[in-house]
């Protein structure tokens, strides 16, 4: 029918997002996104062909290696194809064509570059969350589904909060992680805010539960935070308000 035909259709879109999105989360740290138009493979250096470039199959096709230089490429670029595309697709079935769509695609966007840069470098760009900034505040200009006063609220409780943290944990957390989390706190206003942080601790805890098993004799390794903050975030976005209600009415509130 129809509305599979247009699921289809954004995560087809959402693929090729993805692709860019691995491009914007490893260059823009650099500060190269635009001085090379083409990608590349980052070990020989030469310049991909179309055929190297399709997500996900590439990888699949070339079993994850670079077809001249064979140095393994990472997963982490098809997955996050992938899962672009499937949240992408997953976005339209949940909200159709309607605001929080829009919304939807917006965090989805931030969410990949930071996390294939998070994973990358241990890194998350300022000049991607300061993209975004001015976009969220649009959106919230012309669907004021929270007031500005909830945003503002979230963003200032969300500052408040990482700052503490920061200073308490003495580098455990980053510069990084706490503007990510104001921008989310703007986002999502308080109560989506402490939801996505509880979340993404929650992640994080699980997670590194699982590395550490699988690094033996439990070798000390910087995790980055940022994979499970976004995580957390895709979660509150598809299921925070259903989540939120349940448990205040839990509360009897
Ligand atoms: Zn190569």
């Amino acid at each position: 029918t129809m509305n599979v035909t247009i699921t289809l259709i954004f995560f087809i879109y959402g693929l090729i997002f993805g692709s860019f999105f691995n491009v914007v989360g490893l260059r823009v740290p650099k500060g190269s996104l635009f001085s090379q138009t083409r990608s590349y493979c980052d070990t020989c250096e030469r310049t991909l062909t179309w055929k190297e470039l399709i997500p996900v199959f590439s990888f699949v096709i070339q079993k994850g290696k670079c077809r001249k230089c064979h140095e393994k490429i990472s997963p982490v670029y098809p997955f996050m194809e992938l899962a672009t595309g499937l949240l992408a697709a997953f976005a339209y079935y949940r909200f159709g064509f309607s605001a929080p769509l829009l919304l939807a695609l917006l965090v989805i966007s931030l969410v990949i570059p930071i996390t294939v840069s998070d994973i990358a470098y241990r890194l998350i760009p300022n000049k991607i969350l300061l993209f975004f900034l001015p976009l969220f505040m649009l959106y919230h200009f012309i669907f004021p589904t929270r007031s500005l006063w909830q945003a503002l609220l979230g963003a200032g409780i969300a500052f408040g909060l990482l700052l503490l943290i920061l200073i308490l944990s003495k580098g455990g957390m980053g510069a990084g992680d706490l503007k990510y989390f104001t921008l989310l706190g703007f986002v999502f206003g308080p109560k989506g805010f402490f939801l996505t942080f509880f979340l993404s601790v929650l992640f994080g805890l699980v997670g590194g539960l699982i590395t550490m098993k699988r690094t033996k004799k439990g070798a000390k390794t910087m995790i980055p935070f940022g994979p499970y903050i976004g995580l957390a975030a895709l979660t509150v976005l598809f299921y925070g308000d259903a989540f939120i209600t349940w448990y205040l009415s839990l509360l009897g509130i």
